[in-house]
């Protein structure tokens, strides 16, 4: 069908069509000029007459446009602009269908998507850089579309094109851009020349940071009042912060951002090397991480107690029934992970902050953890009578000095005047919450949640305290 006579055939039928139509005679004998508002119609005509498809209509086409046998006037867009509408809709059909293109403008699809998410504001971490590398590969089962090395080239591509930047620790490490553009060109993602133009392009995007650090690690970063703490007393380098879910912290604040999406205690994982898989995962090296925050949500006695309160049934307050396993597994879990820490690197200080309830009373944190201290963040300047339970590394403890809601130093008016009630405390009127959620710029639920950052910040240089005391100490051992 695609002979040399039929596409005489066709070139004639073309010149007939062309003929009955107005601008129709004025070119050359051999070409036919056609309006594109009539190619439709040419094009029917011609697949009638031949048996083409349309499509090989258009394709025979654009090889005579291109060999100047025809011309077709699109009046609205100048002359021949037919021709690249052709092309790109190629070019689009086959990003949305099958083969290298496609793979690569899916992959890169999916990690732009995900940067967008997790990025604060231009930069991405090296710790979300792993998270979006691990993301991505796992969620694919078919190997080539979600290996690493496809997310890796689809990054390298984002960098090169975009306006971000990526923070990596070891340069020895960043050599996986070079690695990624090879797969990429092996693929047919890319030519030689634009894996070079890429290479280039985000070469400069990329910021290494080699020298040691002292890192935080904070498992349970949720809605982000510790991180405000611990990321401004300058007693670390850097906080990596872990959560499963995104908070939504209001107008204001915007999305939470954590550098690792993930639950701290991962299915099938020991609490023993729970540590390990984080600074791993966020890229530090063995001995960085200096301390670690815990926020966890464990208080089934209290929930407990108001049911058996509005069932009416005297509740004593070690009397709250069964831990649910999952809460049962995050403490055991956690105990575990702290005192791995510790063991392999013995400078290693944590806090472990909880809401005042049921976890004190558990019967590992009472055989493991020792004693807690129990804080009312009024003190500390929220606008609530919200207790906090907390325990502490042995040598942090020694440098944490709690502020009493009646202290001279407390941030609590009402407690210092000696008022029983706060003006705004545990139940606040509707019209004054919404005042003061409004004037911190969050919604009600990380208002209430938020652990008030003056705690996390004296918390955070008890913590840092204790980790000099203990480096000193094993300094003046070692000589
Ligand atoms: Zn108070």
């Amino acid at each position: 069908m695609t002979g040399k006579a039929s596409e005489q055939a066709i070139r004639e039928k073309l010149h007939r069509a062309a003929s009955s139509i107005r601008k129709a005679g004025k070119a050359g004998k051999e070409v036919a000029r056609i309006d594109w508002k009539d190619w439709e119609r040419v094009r029917n005509s011609a697949s009638n007459k031949t048996g083409w498809k349309a499509k090989e209509v258009d394709i025979w086409a654009i090889k005579e446009i291109e060999l100047g046998q025809m011309i077709v006037n699109n009046t609205t867009t100048g002359e021949q602009h037919w021709l690249m509408d052709e092309k790109e809709r190629e070019a689009k059909k086959a990003a949305a269908g099958s083969g290298p293109k496609a793979d690569r403008a899916a992959m890169m699809r999916k990690v732009k998507r995900w940067i967008g998410k997790r990025k604060r504001g231009k930069w991405i971490t090296a710790a979300m850089y792993r998270d979006v590398r691990d993301n991505l590969r796992t969620r694919e089962k078919d190997g080539t579309r979600g290996s690493v090395k496809a997310v890796e080239a689809a990054i390298v591509m984002l960098l090169a094109e975009g306006d971000m930047m990526l923070e990596y620790r070891n340069r020895q490490e960043g050599k996986w851009m070079k690695g990624a553009m090879v797969w990429a060109m092996e693929q047919g993602w890319v030519s030689g020349i634009q894996a070079a133009a890429f290479m280039a392009g985000a070469t400069d995007k990329v910021r290494y940071r080699e020298g040691r650090e002292m890192i935080c690690l904070e498992l349970g970063s949720g809605w982000r009042g510790a991180n405000e703490g611990l990321t401004t007393t300058g007693d670390w380098d850097r906080v990596v912060d872990v959560d499963m879910k995104q908070q939504n912290l209001g107008k204001k604040l915007g999305m939470a951002k954590p550098d690792i999406l993930a639950r701290f205690l991962m299915p099938g994982q020991e609490g023993k090397g729970m540590v390990e898989y984080f600074r791993e995962r966020s890229g530090a090296k063995p001995g960085e991480i200096a301390a670690i925050w815990a926020s966890t949500n464990c208080d089934w006695a209290s929930q407990a107690t108001r049911l058996g309160v509005s069932r009416g049934i005297v509740m004593g307050p070690n009397s709250g029934g069964e831990v649910p396993e999952e809460e049962d597994r995050t403490i055991r879990g956690l105990i575990e992970g702290l005192q791995a820490a510790r063991a392999e690197d013995p400078r290693v200080q944590y806090t472990w902050e909880n809401t005042d309830g049921s976890l004190k009373d558990h019967e590992a944190m009472l055989e493991h953890m020792g004693e807690s201290i129990k804080v009312r963040s009024c003190a500390y300047g929220r606008k609530s009578g919200k207790a906090y339970r907390i325990w502490l590394s042995p040598e942090a403890r020694k440098y944490f000095d709690p502020i009493l809601p009646a202290d001279p130093d407390s941030m609590c008016e009402d407690c210092k005047a000696g008022r029983r009630q706060h003006q705004q405390g545990y139940c606040p009127q509707k019209g004054s919450k919404q005042k003061r959620i409004s004037e911190e710029g969050q919604i009600g639920e990380a208002a209430r949640q938020r652990v008030p950052k003056k705690l996390a910040q004296h918390l955070s240089k008890a913590m840092r305290a204790g980790w000099e005391e203990v480096n000193e100490r094993l300094n003046g051992e070692r000589t």
